[in-house]
């Protein structure tokens, strides 16, 4: 009988293949303590298996190609660095000596505290970093039993499903470069460097299954479907028939969809679209210019501040922009100032205050002109880097007129101030505006009179719009871009661009799903922000798409108020 088992899907595509089971079970530590003579003689056998640790980790490293990301050898790093830090290397020392304990228990001791630590911070992101100390203190762990750590399983994994309790994310890159189809790990979070990793490598993959029926045996054929979060065993020859269609069907459209990495975004009645792409990290844009975008229409800076204890200074984020200034080879970029708050807290600024309702709170650019201590040295950075290409700047979550002067003046302010030094920069740079509050929405005139462009962030719109906090999975259900209001509130920012002239993009998830980019034409918007890899697909869409043709379609669906009728008159726009 079919065995399936649910978990978080973290990267699309379907695999097929033998279990590898790579399982060595959790370590379980026991507390034994040492006579006072042999206490040096534990701190010795500690210290070595920290070195043994090191030593595995840069092997590991030396062995995986120069051509893999640097985001992948950068997690690596991260664990040597923990392997050099007083944290793990020196507080067990001091717990051996201070509880005359072996070292096994002192190490034990000090991840449960460094736990604790992560435990209570706000950001979910660096929550899950605990992860991290525990990949490494399992490795220096295991050579403490005299466990064989290595790395390397063996050579039958080509084709197969690995199945760990956990990955580092070391093991996941080297079982990548052994040819694994995915991988399957019963803990672990989405937002675990794991789970990043094994998105950038494009491999199928669940996490956090919690459990793995013992009834799965090495060797058997499983399915795991990445995008579903879903792995089914012991299936009959039918279900193994659908699925190797499913997956064939999957690997033919990307094949396909390649096809117009190179061709550009333009409807059939002759209209050019931009087709921007959206990106969190510098060396994302590797991606969006893999895909063939128009440029970044949407750069979230924030991610530059995450994960790390202090402030990246002018100078940091002036290099950190021109990186993408110079992969995009004179394709622009807009470059959206931090947007800080709500679920993006990050430990510089998290102890200060912490909001009874933070996505209504001090957020983006509330906090920005709070805190222009923060804001000054990264518009001067923005500024800086538009003089080594098209530079455009986005201000996020304006509501209302008096906080977009104020920004104008700053920005000024800071224009006067480079001018001064005698610092290189754009005059004029475009200024845009993200409207993600419906109030930006509902005075779109205002905005679009005074700004260059606009970008819609229908993420925050949808949210506060219909009052469902988008990371509450509790209301995830009444999350719906083709609610009527949205739509309307949409339709009047479009409306006030057309007829201030003034461009207006859409930069959230709704832009990147194909089954609103009819629509979406039909409403006029000409430029699309999207994660690059959902791009081809919506390429595609608008190069079999007439506008002229979804008019009026899409005028009835601006008219119709009941839910369901907007859904079906939307597929059938899709269909026609
Ligand atoms: C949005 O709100 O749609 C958006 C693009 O911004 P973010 O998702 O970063 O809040
Ligand atoms: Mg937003």
């Amino acid at each position: 009988m079919t065995i399936a088992i649910s978990g978080n899907g973290i990267s699309r595509g379907i695999a097929i293949g033998p279990v590898h089971r790579l399982e060595r079970g959790e370590i379980e530590v026991y507390e034994a303590s040492i006579h006072a003579d042999l206490i040096e003689d534990e701190v010795a056998r500690f210290r070595r298996a920290v070195r043994t640790a090191r030593q595995q980790l840069k092997a590991i490293r030396n062995s995986i190609p120069d051509s893999t990301p640097v985001d992948i050898t950068d997690f690596i790093d991260t664990h040597l660095l923990m392997l050099e830090d007083g944290m793990l290397t020196v507080a067990p020392v001091d717990l051996i000596r201070q509880h005359q304990c072996n070292a096994e228990w002192a190490l034990k001791i000090q991840r449960d505290t460094l736990a604790q630590v992560f435990d209570q911070m706000d950001d979910p992101y660096l929550r899950t970093r605990v992860d991290d100390v525990d990949h490494v203190v399992t490795r220096i762990l295991r050579i403490l039993i005299g466990e064989n750590a290595t790395d390397t399983p063996g050579d039958s994994l080509r084709g197969a499903i690995a199945f760990a309790h956990d990955l580092t994310p070391a093991e996941a890159a080297l079982l990548y470069h052994q040819g694994i189809a995915g991988f399957v790990t019963e803990s672990g979070g989405p937002l675990s460097h794991t789970a990043i990793l094994a998105r950038s490598l494009g491999l199928p993959a669940i996490v956090g299954t919690h459990v793995t029926p013992h009834q799965i045996r090495d060797g058997d054929t499983v399915i795991l479907d990445g995008m579903q979060g879903m792995l089914l065993a012991d299936v009959d020859e039918d279900t193994l028939k659908e699925y190797r269609e499913r997956q064939r069907t999957q690997q033919k459209r990307s094949a396909d969809l390649n096809r117009l990495r190179n061709k550009p975004a333009v409807t059939t009645d002759g209209t050019h679209i931009h087709l921007m792409a959206n990106v969190e990290l510098s060396d994302d844009v590797r991606a969006a210019r893999r895909a063939g975008a128009d440029g970044v229409g949407l750069y979230r800076t924030e991610f530059l501040f995450m994960n790390r204890d202090d402030v990246p200074g002018e100078e940091e984020q002036l290099e950190e922009y021109l990186k993408i200034v110079k992969a995009l080879k004179g394709l622009p970029i807009t470059i959206r100032t931090l947007d800080l708050g709500a679920d993006k807290s990050f430990s510089a600024h998290t102890s200060e205050h912490i909001a009874p309702n933070p996505a209504l709170g001090l957020r983006a650019i509330r906090l920005c002109l709070k805190h222009t201590e923060l804001f000054r040295p990264q518009l001067r950075a923005i500024l800086r880097a538009s003089a080594k290409g098209p530079v455009h700047l986005m201000i996020p979550m304006l509501s209302n007129a008096q906080e977009l002067n104020e920004v104008l003046h700053l920005i000024e302010s800071v224009k006067q101030e480079l001018q001064r030094e005698r610092l290189a920069f754009d005059w004029n740079i475009p200024i845009g505006g993200m409207i993600e509050v419906p109030a930006a929405a509902l005075s779109a005139s205002l905005f679009a009179r005074k700004l260059d462009f606009l970008s819609i962030g229908t993420n925050d719109l949808i949210q506060y719009t219909l009052a469902i906090d988008r990371i509450d999975d509790a209301v995830t259900y009444l999350y719906d871009p083709l609610h009527p209001a949205v739509l309307r509130l949409i339709r009047m920012v479009i409306d006030a661009g057309l007829h201030h002239e003034v461009p207006v993009a859409m930069c959230g998830e709704m832009a990147g799903d194909p089954r609103y980019t009819r629509l979406l034409l039909g409403m006029g918007l000409s430029d699309f922000s999207v994660h690059p890899t959902s791009l081809l697909e919506v390429k595609d869409v608008i190069n079999r798409s007439r506008i002229d043709d979804l008019k009026t379609g899409v005028a009835r669906i601006l008219d119709e108020e009941d839910p369901l009728r907007i859904h079906e008159m939307v597929k059938a726009l899709n269909e026609a």
